[in-house]
């Protein structure tokens, strides 16, 4: 029998549900396929900084999977409905008797997988998908109503009880296959027709095996500084794991097994915990994406925030884009991301919501921004993290609550190290001004080569509080 592993972003051999299904009959021929759809990751605004990371994953995997026996093919076609044709004749010509993969939960995906099942049924391919990349399946973490949560904090308690009933279980890569390794010669494409751009790879070293030191690392020492460190973006003091976690290079399973080998109370101790809780808002914002789909349509989660009055402001979304607001950590921030394709966590927050309250530009704006150069954009994180910024999502910020950009800078990077090293055009700035640079070259009379802030935050503050009030008195 020909068992055919239909990869997506599931980029790993270790802990890979679909693969090691597929490898369970030791006499079966077991192939693997990746088929990239450059049309719908446009559609989708996939970073090119993504696509190289995939590319480079695949390579990596290809290798991995090369060793087992197993050869991987890589084809290209347009778009997910292409896909469907290409797979049907793909199994026609190896002879396939049965397709294994693990679920994707976004609707174009769904809907893909589910045109993929019907037709392959026709053609008496038996067909088997996984929940694979959670810890836990949509839909399986719900109140006493049997609903799901709208609100994070008892659906992380429940989510916890869960696990201490019994833990997600660790799959160990397949073994080698009776014929035994086989060459990585390549009839597959030499690459992705999609733009694609360097990565840092002193950052975010492609690979399962990097991937995995990186996670042992962060679990030794720095996972218990994390609650101090994690607010801190000028600290390496988070795990940077999300890019490995979005494409699938790891599993969140793995991430819970070896933080509990290296400390097994981590359900239970606070420190650790703070960690763990963040994997699970990962979860809480996938399942809300099943139980709500019309998150993937990019529809605001709370109805009458659909009133608000953007304003049409193309000048303000590319200075924002381009971190020239004048306001040092959005500006910082901003360049972090269109340097690296990451932006530390409390940054991310922080430009969100410059962006909304400040410059009052629709936050689908951001949205898409985001995932036009995120290394780890993942569409139910992304617009997750968007609709809790935008004060538009289920058990997200109230739209009174609005960051000062100042303030937070001042909080967040105190001395000034991370505004400095983003932007050199304010080195010279002493300590005290550095969130207010113009003050300074006012008083020391010098000149700067830094844009005045393009809003005033008052101003903005009040204006933004207006559209939200009357965008829900309409309701
Ligand atoms: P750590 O702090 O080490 O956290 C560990 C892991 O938990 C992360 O790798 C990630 O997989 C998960 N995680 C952490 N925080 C969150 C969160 N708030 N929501 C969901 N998962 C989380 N994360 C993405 O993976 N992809 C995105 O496209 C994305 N877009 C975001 C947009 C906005 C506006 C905001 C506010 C947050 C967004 N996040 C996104 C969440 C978070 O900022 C990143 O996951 C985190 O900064 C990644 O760095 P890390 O791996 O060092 O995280």
């Amino acid at each position: 029998a020909t068992h055919l592993v239909w990869l997506r972003n599931d980029l790993r051999i270790n802990d890979n549900s679909a693969l090691h299904a597929a490898c369970r009959s030791a006499n079966a021929r077991v192939i693997a396929l990746f088929i990239a759809t450059p049309g719908q990751w446009a559609q989708h605004h996939m970073a090119p900084k993504q696509a190289e990371f995939i590319w480079q994953s695949l390579l990596d995997v290809q290798r991995s999977l090369a060793k087992k026996g197993i050869p991987l093919h890589i084809a290209e076609c347009d778009d997910f409905t292409a896909s469907v044709a290409l797979l049907q004749d793909f199994c026609r010509e190896q002879r396939v008797d049965r397709l294994f993969y693990n679920y994707q939960y976004e609707v174009n995906e769904r809907q893909r997988d589910a045109m993929v099942e019907r037709t392959l049924f026709d053609q008496d391919v038996m067909v088997q998908g996984f929940d694979d990349s959670l810890l836990l399946p949509p839909g399986s973490v719900l109140t006493g109503n049997r609903e799901m949560y709208k609100v994070f904090t008892p659906f992380s308690r429940a989510f916890v009880k869960r696990l201490k009933e019994g833990l997600p279980e660790c799959l160990p890569a397949p073994d080698v296959r009776n014929g035994g390794a086989i060459d990585t010669h390549d009839h597959s494409l030499t690459a992705f027709n999609y733009p694609r751009e360097a990565v840092d790879a002193r950052l975010f070293p492609a690979g399962e095996q990097a991937a995995i030191a990186r996670l042992r690392e962060f679990c030794q020492q720095p996972v218990t500084e994390y609650p101090e460190q994690r607010d801190l973006p000028a600290r390496d003091g988070t795990s940077r794991l999300s890019v490995y976690l979005a494409t699938g290079v790891l599993s969140p399973r793995q991430c819970l097994h070896r933080l509990l080998k290296q400390h097994p109370r981590g359900l239970e101790d606070q420190q650790v915990f703070v960690w763990l809780n963040e994997l699970i808002w990962r979860e809480f914002y996938r399942h809300l994406l099943v139980a709500w789909p019309s998150l993937c349509r990019h529809q605001p989660f709370t109805r009458w925030t659909r009133g608000v009055k953007w304003r049409d402001d193309k000048q303000g979304l590319l200075a924002w884009q381009q971190g020239k607001t004048g306001y040092p950590i959005v500006d910082a921030a901003m360049r972090q991301l269109n340097s690296l394709g990451w932006m530390h966590n409390r940054l991310r927050m922080i430009t969100a919501s410059f962006l909304v309250k400040d410059l009052l530009i629709d936050w689908r704006e951001g949205e898409r921004y985001f995932m036009s150069q995120l290394l780890d954009g993942d569409l139910a994180a992304n617009n997750g993290g968007w609709q809790w910024a935008a004060s538009t999502g289920t058990d997200a910020a109230p739209y009174f609550r609005i960051f000062n950009p100042t303030t937070q800078g001042e909080r967040f990077d105190k001395s000034g190290e991370f505004i400095r090293h983003w932007l050199p055009e304010l080195r010279a700035v002493p300590e005290k001004y550095i969130h207010q640079p113009h003050e300074w070259a006012k008083k020391s009379q010098q000149s700067l080569d830094y844009p005045l802030p393009i809003v005033e935050h008052k101003q903005a503050r009040q204006q933004t509080l207006d559209a939200f009030e009357a965008a829900r008195k309409q309701t």
